[in-house]
């Protein structure tokens, strides 16, 4: 049989291929021509190849992926059997616990939002309020009353009636941004009321939160985020070397598909709500594409630091899996699905400027 192998003639460094005879117990290599008997021969598997030394000298042959029927020729296939049994063995395992792993890791999505929606809607600020940074929000709340009654009551008229409202307040945050966190309670910041343009896009944003707090995301999310902390503390310690897939990516991309649905979800939710009430859903898309512009002066204004670059590169990457609902998309949404309600403010003019100007009081 001839095969082609790689040899080192212990002198010198450099390999060179060689062609290889093994009949009957003795090995030939032609060019340099040399002969050895199996007995001479050290011979050791490493990573499929074939090492094969030899007792008299320094010289080396490797046999690259040795195929089953040259080690069965070379009285080696026991051998391959006992390291190919350990291989399987170990990809079954790995096979097994990723397949637990990701069986374990679904479900704590539902069982994570079924235990948000059996936690009663009064007791949900109860619960939350002990373990959320409240004091945080509550020092950066803006000190004009008056401005934050007149967002309440535009909040209220989102409710439906015998429903006990969210509480809607502005926090004094130069970034535009909404939020609704656990235990009802829905923020904007002043960024924000600076940025949008009518009354009625801060109430399409109200409704888009609102959206976020009554299909109990954030609650949802809440309750998962604390199974999900345990889980990995145990996942990434003991088990991850047996995983066929990176835990923390698998959590990224699962995650990101997920946010993509959830602000959907809560897109239709506050689309709705705004229709019923008269008001032109597509006032949302207008919002968000005022935030969005936002977010891009904010970049460009760090697009000197490369490590912001680094940063912008790697969004750019992980856009390929779809991470972040893109706005226009959103924004297409709404706009079909609403083609033709027309727009109409939400409060009057000087209740408008006192959100405008809520923050900049003192
Ligand atoms: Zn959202």
């Amino acid at each position: 049989m001839n095969r082609k192998a790689l040899y080192f003639d212990g002198s010198s460094p450099v390999e060179q291929q060689v062609e290889l005879t093994w009949e009957n117990h003795v090995w030939i290599v032609k060019d340099p021509a040399r002969t050895w008997r199996r007995e001479e021969l050290g011979l050791e598997m490493l990573a499929g190849d074939l090492h094969v030394t030899f007792a008299s000298s320094e010289e080396l042959l490797i046999i690259k992926n040795l195929t089953w029927d040259e080690a069965k020729r070379l009285g080696l296939h026991q051998r391959m059997t006992s390291s190919s049994r350990k291989m399987s063995l170990a990809i079954i395992l790995a096979l097994v616990t990723t397949g637990a792993f990701l069986g374990i890791y679904a479900a704590i999505r539902p069982v994570s939002y079924s235990i948000a929606r059996a936690i009663p809607s009064e007791h949900e600020r109860d619960l939350f309020d002990h373990i959320t940074p409240i004091a945080f929000l509550n020092n950066s709340r803006c000190t004009d009353s008056n401005a934050q009654e007149i967002i309440q009551s535009l909040g209220n008229t989102l409710t439906e009636p015998g429903e006990t409202p969210p509480t809607f307040e502005i926090l004094d945050w130069r970034m535009a941004n909404a939020f609704a966190f656990p235990g009802r309670r829905i923020y904007v910041t002043q960024g924000l009321l600076d940025k949008l343009e009518s009354s009625e896009q801060l109430l399409a944003v109200l409704a888009h939160e609102q959206g976020h707090s009554d299909l109990r995301h954030n609650l949802g999310e809440a309750i998962q985020g604390l199974f999900k902390a345990y889980f990995w503390s145990i996942a990434v310690g003991d088990f991850s070397g047996a995983l066929l897939v990176d835990p923390q990516l698998a959590k990224d991309l699962s995650d990101a598909e997920y946010s993509r649905s959830l602000e959907a979800d809560a897109d239709s939710y506050g689309g709705r709500k705004l229709y019923a009430r008269g008001h032109d859903p597509k006032a949302l898309a207008d919002a968000l594409l005022l935030i969005s512009e936002s977010k891009k002066d904010a970049e460009q204004d760090s697009s000197g630091d490369t490590r912001t670059s680094l940063r912008k590169l790697f969004k750019r990457m992980t856009k390929i899996f779809a991470t972040h609902p893109e706005t226009e998309v959103r924004v297409s949404t709404l706009k079909t699905q609403y083609p033709n309600v027309v727009s109409r403010e939400a409060l009057d003019q000087e209740q408008w400027r006192r959100l405008k100007n809520a923050c900049q009081t003192e």
